[in-house]
């Protein structure tokens, strides 16, 4: 077993504290990752105070993990010793399904295992995340860290990073579509980037409008402040695309009304309350709502590709992981510009 040093929650009310546990064994087809920075994802937030109920506790929040490879098993081909690798929240599935199959274990049919407060699918174990020092995972749910990208800002493209840039290939975004972005916070400002990348017209929808000036340096075309209602009336019928990334319960119907003939919108934030929903928004216009998970690790893997080379990361605060509970705090009141990425080294 493997001695791992911690930041935990043991319930849904107390701040986060020092904890020790054990990985496991380094199996055959494993790799021990040192972890050299954490980002923090509002999901994290979400787990530690049971925001969507069945929180196992303790908790070890953190899956948007980078370090250095210390250790591979006899079995490992894709990894060596030193090697920059990253895992995200996917840690494992049941691998023979068909979604598992075909490169998108993320819709698992047998249900994914996550990287924080699953269990391990052999033994029930309980799973602990990335606010920690090690890592010990299958190689087939890592991915190679192309060199080109500094360390500590390319960790949150491991959750925030995939999670909008897999339905934004999914759905070919590209020149000629009109993409709003609601939210600006850690995932809304990687889905800024990822649109204008790949060659959309994008437009922040925000709660915040001192945000604005964020939203242009990002790469975004138009900024609207949500209680601005006449800017907003002007945008009825706008969109092809609206990616919501929104971590707290809202108006779904705004957003609704704002696409065009055909037009869908995308849920990915996800606040954990029902949707109240007046369906005569979508069925005058054949709008549609779906929502996405994560990415497979083959989109992964070639989402880091894709921002090694169009020089894409995140913008990020480091902190150590004594203020985990600061930034917590910050987050819940929007104060982040806009990803928190704890430095592993000060554990
Ligand atoms: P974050 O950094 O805290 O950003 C959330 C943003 O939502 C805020 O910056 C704010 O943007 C907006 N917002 C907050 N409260 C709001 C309210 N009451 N009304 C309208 N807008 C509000 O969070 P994140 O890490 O990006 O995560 C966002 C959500 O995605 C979370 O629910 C998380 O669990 C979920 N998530 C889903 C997946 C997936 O696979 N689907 C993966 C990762 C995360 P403005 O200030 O611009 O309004
Ligand atoms: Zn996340």
């Amino acid at each position: 077993m493997i001695k791992t040093k911690a930041y935990a929650a043991q319930s849904a009310n107390v701040p986060l504290t020092p904890f020790e546990f054990e990985r496991r064994p380094v199996g055959d087809h494993d790799i021990l990752i040192e972890i050299l920075y954490c980002g923090v994802c509002h999901t994290d937030i979400h787990a530690v105070r049971n925001d969507w109920g069945g929180t196992m506790y303790p908790i070890v929040p953190g899956h948007e993990i980078i370090g250095r490879v210390i250790q591979t098993g006899k079995a490992v081909t894709r990894f060596k010793i030193n090697d920059i690798s990253g895992a995200g929240y996917l840690y494992d599935s049941c691998r023979h399904c068909y979604q598992c199959a075909h490169d998108a274990e993320q819709y698992c049919e047998n249900g994914i295992t996550p990287i924080m407060g699953g269990q391990e699918r052999e033994t029930g174990a309980p799973l602990y995340g990335g606010y920690a020092s090690k890592l010990v995972i299958d190689e087939r749910y890592a991915v190679k860290v192309p060199a080109a990208l500094p360390l500590a800002a390319a960790a949150p493209l491991l959750c925030a990073g995939i999670t909008t840039y897999s339905p934004l290939k999914y759905i070919k975004a590209g020149p000629g579509h009109k993409i709003g972005i609601a939210g600006l916070g850690g995932l809304g400002h990687m889905a800024v980037k990822f649109a204008k990348a790949l060659g959309a017209e994008v437009t922040v929808l925000s709660t915040s409008t001192a945000k604005e000036q964020d939203a242009e340096k990002l790469g975004a075309d138009h900024f609207v402040w949500l209680s601005d209602l006449e800017a907003i009336k002007t945008l009825y019928g706008h969109f092809d695309f609206i990616i919501d990334t929104i971590s707290a319960p809202h108006d779904y119907n705004i957003y609704v009304n704002l696409l065009k003939v055909n037009g869908s919108l995308i849920l990915v934030g996800l606040p954990g309350t029902p949707l109240q929903l007046d369906v005569s928004g979508l069925i005058f216009k054949r709008r549609s709502i779906s929502g996405s998970l994560i990415g497979s690790i083959h989109e992964t893997q070639e989402m880091l590709e894709f921002c090694a080379e169009k020089n894409i990361v995140a913008d990020i605060e480091i902190i150590p992981v004594s203020r985990i509970n600061e930034a917590y705090e910050r987050m819940i009141k929007g104060d982040i510009k806009y990803r928190f990425v704890i430095d592993m080294a000060t554990l």
